[in-house]
């Protein structure tokens, strides 16, 4: 029997972030293994637009070929879902439901699960007609007739970000009457249509065309903006204690984006920002201080 090699680096999650800190390893020649479930969020945008070179490339196709590239450098890639990370001593032990796997650093860029309302035909149009960021997809809203759904205060917020930026035609639909009167009178100053309510259906054939609230009113658009946010997908590390930011839901990283456990390292969304080139330059910042770790030991 071969024993179970002790990787350099263990890689969670194979999305921009991870993949990029994977080339990086593999380029200086090290011991890399990544892990990953598959269907990232990356995977649903269909058109990424700012990612600097890609004047369109998709999610679907970065993630191939950044796959492909780390593959190339002698990455190993496999396909698991991560359930628990420990450490004992400077060994970390990843498991997954049928294996463990041992690594001296780990790089956790498991990003996060979009929180998608019950609203019949939702998947039809999503990332196409109806979408979940503004920072992503803010831009296919310019001129167009535009609903954001939500049910904050920061909804309200985003209406009004996105009436100066992109469209004046601009409903907001709240699922909870939570907006303070001055609120309501601003997005009337704004010139932006508050509905309270439910909706519950998308028509539209191809394109989006309406909303349909519960109580029938149909409100027409062309492009949504969902705002809901997402879930992290961390769940894998809760044995470790690992510091979180005053939110209490992102991690406390530092400039190298290791957190307050030495050797492991996070990036992506866990960190605070969601963008594939962001998630990419933390991935490849979290490489080089790996690297000087390594060759320092
Ligand atoms: C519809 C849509 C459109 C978008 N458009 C843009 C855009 O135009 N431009 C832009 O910059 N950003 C866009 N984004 C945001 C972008 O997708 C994220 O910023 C990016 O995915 C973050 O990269 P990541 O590497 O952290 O995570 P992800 O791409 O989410 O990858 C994480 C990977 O980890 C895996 N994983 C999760 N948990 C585990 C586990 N326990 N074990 C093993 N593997 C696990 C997942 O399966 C996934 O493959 C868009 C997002 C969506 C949803």
């Amino acid at each position: 029997m071969t024993e179970k090699p002790i990787y350099d680096c263990i890689i969670i999650g194979a999305g921009p972030g991870g993949l990029q800190a994977a080339i990086y390893l593999g380029r200086f020649n090290r011991r890399v293994l990544v892990i990953d479930r598959g269907a990232g969020r990356t995977t649903h945008a269909r058109h990424i637009e700012n990612y600097l070179a890609q004047k369109g490339i998709s999610g679907t196709d970065i993630i191939r070929i950044g796959m492909e590239q780390a593959r190339s450098f002698g990455v190993d890639v496999i396909k698991g879902e991560v359930v628990s990370v420990l450490k004992d001593k400077d060994i970390f032990t990843v498991s997954t439901a049928t294996d463990t796997y041992a690594g001296r650093y780990i790089v956790v860029s498991t990003g996060g699960k979009e929180n998608i309302p019950e609203i019949e035909n939702i998947h039809k149009f999503f990332a196409r007609t109806v979408v979940t960021c503004i920072d992503c997809d803010g831009y296919h809203f310019t001129g167009r007739k535009t609903v954001v759904i939500g049910n904050s205060i920061k909804s309200a917020d985003l209406a009004m970000g996105m009436r100066e930026m992109y469209s004046k035609d601009m409903t907001l639909i709240l699922c909870t009457d939570k907006l303070p009167p001055d609120y309501k009178e601003e997005l009337k100053d704004e010139g932006i249509r508050l509905v309270i309510g439910r909706p519950k259906r998308f028509h539209g054939a191809d394109a989006g065309e309406a909303v349909e609230m519960e109580d029938g009113t149909m409100i027409p658009c062309e492009m949504v903006m969902s705002h809901f946010g997402f879930k992290l997908n961390d769940q894998f590390l809760s044995g470790l204690n690992l510091k979180k930011e005053s939110d209490g839901r992102t991690y406390q990283v530092n400039r190298d984006f290791e957190s307050s456990l030495r050797g492991l390292y996070i990036v992506g969304p866990l960190c605070g920002h969601d963008q594939v080139v962001i998630a990419a330059g933390e991935g490849a910042i979290a490489a080089l201080d790996i690297k000087k770790q390594l060759l320092e030991m």
